[in-house]
C-alpha cells in the first residue's frame, strides 16, 4: 500500500475528538478540493510502500486502542478492505475517513465510517455517491466542511433531505481561515440545527504541524 505517514496523536476531529488515536494516512486522491488541508498526501510523491501485514505491526507500535485510516482517499486502494479487516480482527477500533465520491459497499460493518459530502466551496460539491446512503449506519457520522454560506444552505438540505434518516452523528466544520467559527455557530444555532459544530483540536494543539 501506499502510506503517506502514520502517526499518534489527539483525534481531532468526529464524535471520537479528543481521544489517543493512531492515523494510518494513506497517499493518493481523486478530488482536488480548494481548500484540502493535507495536499501531501494527495500526490504520492515521498510515501512510503508498505504491505497490510507492515502497517499493522507499525500500528500495534502505538499501543493506542483507537486507528482510523485517512488520506488523502483511503478507498482507492486495493488492499484497503483487507487492511481495515486484520485491524478490527486485532481488537482496534477502526475509523475511516472518506470523501464520499467512492462506493462503501463491501466495508467490515464493524468499521466505523465518517464520510464527507462535499459542499460546493470545495469545488467538488455533486461529488458525493448517493448510492452510498445505503450503506451509511447510525454507528457511523456524516462530515460537511462549510466556507461559506452557500455551502451552508446546501449542508443543511443534503443533511434534511438525505442524512437524517440514516444517522443523527453530523458534523458541520468551518473552513479556516475563511469561515469564523463563531459565524457557523451563529447560523447553526439559529436554525437549531441538530449537528456537532466541529474545530480541529489538533489544529490549536499544534498548528501547521504535519503528523500531528
Ligand atoms: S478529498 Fe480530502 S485529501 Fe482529497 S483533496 Fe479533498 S480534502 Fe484533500
Amino acid at each position: 500500500m501506499i502510506v503517506s505517514e502514520i502517526f499518534k496523536s489527539i483525534q481531532g476531529e468526529s464524535t471520537y475528538a479528543g481521544l489517543p488515536c493512531v492515523f494510518i494516512r494513506l497517499a493518493g486522491c481523486n478530488l482536488k478540493c480548494s481548500w484540502c488541508d493535507t495536499p501531501y498526501a494527495r500526490v504520492p510523491d515521498g510515501a512510503l510502500e508498505l504491505t497490510v501485514e507492515e502497517i499493522a505491526v507499525k500500528a500495534r507500535g502505538f499501543h493506542c486502542a483507537l486507528v482510523e485510516i485517512t488520506g488523502g482517499e483511503p478507498l482507492q486502494q486495493r488492499d484497503t478492505k483487507r487492511l481495515i479487516t486484520d485491524l478490527l480482527n486485532e481488537g482496534f477500533r477502526v475509523l475511516i475517513e472518506t470523501n464520499g465520491s467512492i462506493s462503501l459497499e463491501g466495508l467490515d460493518p464493524r468499521l466505523v465510517k465518517i464520510v464527507d459530502v462535499k459542499c460546493p466551496s470545495s469545488g467538488h460539491g455533486g461529488s458525493f455517491l448517493m448510492d452510498n446512503l445505503n450503506f451509511i449506519t447510525p454507528d457511523d457520522e456524516v462530515k460537511f466542511v462549510i466556507g461559506d454560506r452557500n455551502d451552508y444552505e446546501y449542508a443543511r438540505r443534503f443533511l434534511e433531505e438525505c442524512v437524517m434518516a440514516r444517522t443523527s452523528k453530523v458534523l458541520f466544520a468551518p473552513v479556516r481561515p475563511a469561515l469564523e467559527p463563531r459565524e457557523l455557530a451563529g447560523w447553526i444555532l439559529k436554525d437549531c440545527l441538530p449537528v456537532r459544530l466541529q474545530l480541529q483540536i489538533h489544529g490549536y494543539i499544534w498548528p501547521n504541524e504535519r503528523g500531528r
